[in-house]
This record gives structure tokens, C-alpha cells and sequence, in this order.
């Protein structure tokens, strides 16, 4: 089977993805905030530097395929139950306009 998430190859019977640290037995991904990049990838290395999997998901606009400021804004999930964590480690290294 692939990780839904990172879409590397892993083996069956598994609950967690080794290569992006995704729970695989659970759907429970929630939004922990909306960044723009490079601080989507920032804290992204960061969470996952603590030990929490994070998922970035991109709006992606059809007609601009690269896209610039607003238009490029990135959510950071995480699973619910690291959700607290996760909001204290990125308010510590970041100030977030939501
Ligand atoms: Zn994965």
C-alpha cells in the first residue's frame, strides 16, 4: 500500500507512516493554522523536528499554476490529539496573524 499522505510505498499492519510520520489508522487531521510560504515549510520542519506529523495542504489555483502572495496561502494539519502541542510549539516560534 502508499501513505495516503506522502505517497511512499510502506508495508501493511503498520499505524504509522515512517516516512512523514502520518497515523495511518486515523482521520482525525484538523487545521492548526493558515500560514504563507516559506513559513508553511518552516513550521512544518519544526513540528515534525518535535515529533508531530504534519500534513501541508496547498490551495491550488487551476488558471495560475504558480501562485504569488495571497492566492498561495498554505493550511498546516495535524492530528486532534497533537493539536495543543502543536499550537504551543509554533506560538513560541512564531507571532501568526490569523
Ligand atoms: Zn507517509
Amino acid at each position: 500500500m502508499t501513505c495516503p499522505y506522502c505517497n511512499q510505498t510502506i508495508s501493511r499492519n503498520i499505524n504509522i507512516c515512517p516516512h512523514c510520520q502520518a497515523p495511518l489508522n486515523k482521520s482525525n487531521w484538523v487545521k492548526l493554522v493558515t500560514v504563507f510560504p516559506p513559513n508553511d515549510t518552516v513550521l512544518e520542519s519544526m513540528l515534525r523536528g518535535c515529533g508531530i506529523p504534519v500534513i501541508i495542504e496547498r490551495a491550488e489555483v487551476p488558471q495560475f499554476p504558480i501562485t504569488i502572495g495571497p492566492l498561495a496561502e498554505s493550511k498546516l494539519l495535524v492530528p486532534a490529539e497533537r493539536l495543543q502541542e502543536a499550537r504551543q510549539l509554533i506560538e513560541t516560534q512564531l507571532e501568526i496573524e490569523e
